[in-house]
């Protein structure tokens, strides 16, 4: 497995995640677990990351840079309609609950 991102985010991971998976790209979100725990472990040992195969690898980083573009440009956050979970703009579906954001609002 190869490290394709890490933040500081934890949301931010389960979104890199989620986009992989509908590019079929397997791959899993490491440290999500120590980072609840953050005051017991030094901050950097921390981090949430994205790991995936070796043979996903250049597609994931192209896929995430990608996202970090959209990053850029995005527009207001969105509020999950079933748990109720702020996420960002450039988030698809509910970083949380994983329900899709259809009623998505345009910023042009
Ligand atoms: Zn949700």
């Amino acid at each position: 497995m190869k490290k394709v991102y890490s933040t500081e985010i934890l949301a931010n991971a389960w979104n890199i995640r989620n986009v992989l998976e509908q590019h079929d790209i397997e791959s899993v979100v490491k440290n999500e677990n120590l980072f609840s725990v953050s005051g017991e472990v030094p901050f950097l040992e921390c981090l949430p990351e994205v790991w995936v195969k070796p043979l996903y690898f250049a597609r994931a980083t192209q896929i995430i840079a990608e996202i970090e573009n959209s990053l850029e440009d995005s527009g207001p956050d969105w509020v999950c309609n079933d748990c109720g979970e702020s996420n960002l703009s450039n988030y698809s579906i509910c970083w949380s609950c994983e329900s899709s954001h259809e009623a998505r609002p345009t910023a042009q």
